[in-house]
């Protein structure tokens, strides 16, 4: 593969991305080239930012004849250094902000047909002006963009209830590494017409393709919540609970967080605006959401029950309702102060995992005691979507042990935390991708006839390897 870009392609690429569809002064290139956490910083003589998706298209057959590598990027809050060139500079970069246009929206099929570069929030309100819903919430929805979260599978706050962007799509517009526009921007529900390929470029991170547009489903707009911050006695509980909830209240359980103690404590230290509303802080706390876009249900009751529900069958020690918009928010606060008051007290190295559901206590509990036994003084902080299984396994470094000497452990942490997940049916990487990060680990803990069968794929549909090479595999 090429570690250049010569300097006739670089002309031809400009001229298919338009006068403003391109970027090649070093001031202004390093947002496009620098990952949020600084893991990656990579280098390219050109960012490339079409607004149409023929010039896609045209950019894509370019490289395809000239063998010249595209990193597809979106809203660049990937954690994982996918959307982010390699050191070499031979690359050049496909960002999508100004794909950013919604091109229908039909309220009757509860669908919005978006493109590619349109961010997240955006789409969340563009569903709200017209009485919809788009479900998908996430940390990052204020930069993250559409085509950045199928390729990322994303999910969030409400996969419980919504599923994750694979279950949120009916339909995609993908350009091929040759240029072949594929448009399957289809609004069904139902459509049994053979292979469903939209599902090899969701979650694809842009190895396969580069999505230029989705149909997205929407939904009723909940009309009410029931918000609660409740302290169990043990992990175990959490799970207990779920299952509790899920009984007796159906699918309005849209979100179970699970937040130790300790994540609480650095967040109350740490971050300015983050409330416990409980009177002390528990051992272990669980937000617990319910949704319903019913009119008349009584969904205040509905907790309540649930509540001495849990609190008689012993699951329960404490808990706290929301009495308004202003406090449902605040429990929300608490829960997203805690990777935050993370970066603040010190180093963390990062786990994105999940195992099923009712294996989550035997992971936290046997991967907290793992690790504190290959390195006493550190401090593990599991918090996250319990509701879903997917566990945020960090661990923070101890306490006057030198940053670069603790996250040079990395790749020790991820043998113990990552066998204990495969030893429990999990996944290595719940939400943030593969990308480059990971790479290493898919190859060890994937069956090789899957790792085959990737192989076949990308061959197929990107024979020369230009689409996002050495990302995923
Ligand atoms: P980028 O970072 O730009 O790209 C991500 C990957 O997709 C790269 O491999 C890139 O090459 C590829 N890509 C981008 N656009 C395209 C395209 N149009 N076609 C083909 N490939 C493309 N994730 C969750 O799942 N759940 C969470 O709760 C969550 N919370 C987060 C909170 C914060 C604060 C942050 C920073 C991240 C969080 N994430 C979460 C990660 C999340 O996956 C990403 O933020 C988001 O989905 C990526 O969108 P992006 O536009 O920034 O993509």
């Amino acid at each position: 593969m090429m570690r250049t870009v010569p300097k006739n392609v670089i002309e031809k690429l400009k001229a298919a991305a338009g006068p403003n569809g391109w970027l090649d002064d070093t001031s202004d290139l390093s947002s496009y080239l620098t990952e949020q956490r600084r893991l990656f910083t990579g280098s390219s003589p050109l960012i490339l930012r079409p607004d149409n998706v023929d010039a896609v298209s045209e950019i894509l057959a370019i490289c395809h004849e000239a063998r010249v590598p595209v990193v597809p990027q979106g809203g660049n809050t990937g954690l994982v250094g996918g959307g982010i060139p390699y050191e070499h500079g031979g690359e050049v970069v496909l960002n999508t902000s100004r794909l950013n246009k919604i091109r229908a929206l039909d309220p009757q099929n509860f669908t919005i047909t978006a493109e590619a570069g349109c961010v997240l929030a955006d789409i969340q309100r563009a569903a709200s002006d017209s009485g919809r819903f788009f479900p998908l919430s996430l940390g990052a929805e204020g930069s993250c963009q559409i085509g950045g979260n199928l390729s990322t599978n994303a999910g969030g706050t409400a996969v419980l209830r919504y599923g994750n962007m694979r279950e949120l799509t009916l339909g995609l517009e993908v350009v091929l590494a040759d240029g072949t526009i594929w448009d399957d921007l289809t609004g069904l529900r139902k459509n049994n017409t053979g292979y469903d390929l939209k599902h090899l470029f969701i979650g694809g991170e842009g190895t396969l393709g580069v999505i230029t547009a989705a149909v997205l489903k929407l939904f009723p707009t909940p009309k009410s919540h029931g918000t609660a911050l409740i302290a169990i006695g043990e992990i175990a509980n959490a799970v207990d609970l779920l299952g509790l909830a899920r009984s007796e209240c159906g699918d309005a359980v849209t979100g179970f967080e699970y937040m130790p103690g300790l994540g609480i404590d650095l967040a109350l230290k740490h971050i300015p605006d983050a409330r416990n509303p409980l009177s002390e802080v528990s051992r272990h706390t669980v937000l617990l959401e319910l949704s319903s876009s019913a009119s008349d249900w009584p969904i205040g009751r509905a907790l309540e029950a649930l509540l001495s529900k849990a609190l008689e069958n012993g699951f329960v020690l404490d808990a706290a309702i929301a009495q308004n918009e202003s406090q449902r928010k605040s429990f929300w606060r608490l829960r997203e102060a805690i990777p935050e008051a993370q970066r603040v007290a010190g180093a963390s190295i990062k786990h994105d995992v999940s195992v099923p559901v009712s294996a989550v206590p035997a992971f936290i509990e046997s991967a907290s005691a793992a690790v504190v036994e290959a390195l006493p003084g550190i401090v593990p902080i599991p918090f996250g979507h319990v509701g879903d299984g997917n566990i945020h396994f960090n661990l923070m470094q101890p306490a006057g042990m030198e940053r670069d000497l603790f996250l040079k452990e990395w790749p020790r942490f991820n043998r113990i935390v990552h066998d204990i997940v495969d030893s429990l049916g999990g996944s290595i990487s719940a939400e943030h991708g593969i990308g480059r990060i990971k790479r290493d680990e898919l190859r060890r803990y994937a069956a090789p006839t899957k790792l085959d069968l990737i192989r076949k794929v990308k061959r197929t549909l990107d024979p020369h390897g230009i689409l996002n090479p050495g990302k995923l595999i």
